[in-house]
């Protein structure tokens, strides 16, 4: 019902931005911060928040949700310097945590900028520790451990050897220590629990060679529910923040609000002929005549192509199908034989609710054959975020 009025709202005010766009998202702070507020109560009291908003924040707007969440969390994850530095160059201080390896002239920026660094070799920390030297600003870091993940990190083997000689380089503060799981959805899996214990095992060692770390953290969203264990003093949750689920075996232990909603105007209304095609490669053909709605998305905006003839939108509370083949800025809507509501301006939800229905970025992934991560990572940066 809410939409419905949001939709009217829409139309109604002449000076809303949106009345000039064809497509765009609309960002609910408040589902946002009840996300947060739902995490929180699963880790409090005793961790604190790295909020995940890589990859342009889940596709939903890095400075728009970084803006919302600054004085609620206490920690930033970022995957490049330049997501760090566009934060930091909106006047964002709150610390920030690159994940991803820094090259080149980046440790030279993260330094600068005061972004914390993940390290994963001797090799990287010493790169580190001599930029840090040079710019006589010390670099904060955050070591991560390789416990099973196979990707980044110290290999387990190694780590406590090498976390004593990161300690001994110069101008660098160990802020951190962290690992990451690549399978967290099953409560009291065995491999996570292993993780969990070699982390452990990697702390006690290193504290006995005096090597203490102010932060300690493995969760991601699956970590966060099915791992209290794997808490430890700060958690970061990506996904879940944005009110999606990981796997749907979350959902009864952490009730989420979806913040993103996707929607576009129908810009063209036309009939089609029995026997008359639509799109690309002619994949469908009208068996009778029937109303087609064109709407301006593609898969060039991030409208997957796996939902050619498979897709669904919606319009006044009502889904429509998505026919023929998904091109780079258009997909057409059938609107059915007898359809004559629906106008050109009229606006269409492509991701989110309308009245009664709603399409998650779930349903939308398992239909396009993918994961809902693919789904709002892929939101072109160039669809206007309009925050509600
Ligand atoms: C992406 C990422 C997360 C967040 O994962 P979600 O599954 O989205 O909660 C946490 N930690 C690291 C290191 C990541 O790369």
């Amino acid at each position: 019902m809410e939409s419905e009025k949001t939709q009217t709202q829409i139309r109604v005010l002449p000076e809303s931005p949106v009345l000039d766009q064809t497509t765009w998202l609309e960002l609910d702070q408040n589902a946002l911060r009840h996300n947060l507020a739902q995490i929180l109560s699963l880790t409090f009291p005793n961790a604190q928040i790295m909020a995940v908003v890589k990859a342009n924040a889940y596709g939903h707007g890095l400075l728009e949700v970084a803006q919302c969440l600054r004085n609620k969390v206490s920690y930033f994850g970022v995957a490049s310097i330049e997501e760090a530095l566009v934060l930091r160059n909106a006047g964002i201080g709150t610390p920030i945590l690159l994940f991803g390896v820094p090259m080149g002239g980046a440790i030279e920026k993260a330094i600068r900028a005061e972004v914390s660094l993940a390290v994963s070799s001797v090799e990287q920390a010493r790169e580190i520790s001599d930029e840090a030297q040079r710019l006589k600003k010390p670099a904060v870091i955050h070591i991560k451990v390789d416990t099973g993940m196979g990707r980044l990190g110290i290999p387990k083997s190694s780590a406590v050897p090498a976390i004593a000689k990161i300690a001994s380089l110069e101008m660098l503060q160990l802020e951190g220590l962290f690992t990451h799981f690549p399978q967290a959805e099953e409560i009291a899996d065995p491999f996570t629990g292993g993780q969990i214990r070699i982390f452990n095992q990697i702390l006690e060692e290193s504290a006995e060679k005096e090597i203490q770390f102010p932060y300690c953290h493995a969760a991601n969203s699956t970590g966060v529910v099915n791992h209290p264990e794997a808490h430890f003093n700060l958690v970061r949750p990506g996904l879940s923040l944005y009110g999606i689920y990981p796997h749907s075996s979350l959902k009864p232990k952490l009730p989420l609000k979806p913040v993103l909603s996707w929607r576009a105007r129908v810009i063209l209304v036309k009939k089609l002929a029995r026997g008359e095609s639509a799109g690309y490669g002619r994949t469908f053909t009208a068996d009778s005549e029937t109303v087609i709605g064109i709407v301006p998305v593609g898969y060039s905006h991030g409208y997957p192509f796996s939902l050619s003839n498979k897709g669904t939108v919606l319009f006044r509370g009502k889904s429509y199908p998505v026919v023929g083949r998904v091109s780079m800025d258009y997909i057409a809507v059938n609107f059915g034989p007898y359809f004559s509501a629906v106008r050109a301006g009229d606006v269409v939800t492509l991701l989110g609710r309308d009245g009664e229905s709603e399409i998650s970025a779930e349903t939308l992934a398992e239909k396009a054959g993918t994961i809902p991560y693919e789904i709002v990572t892929q939101l072109s940066p160039s669809i206007p975020r309009i925050i509600r």
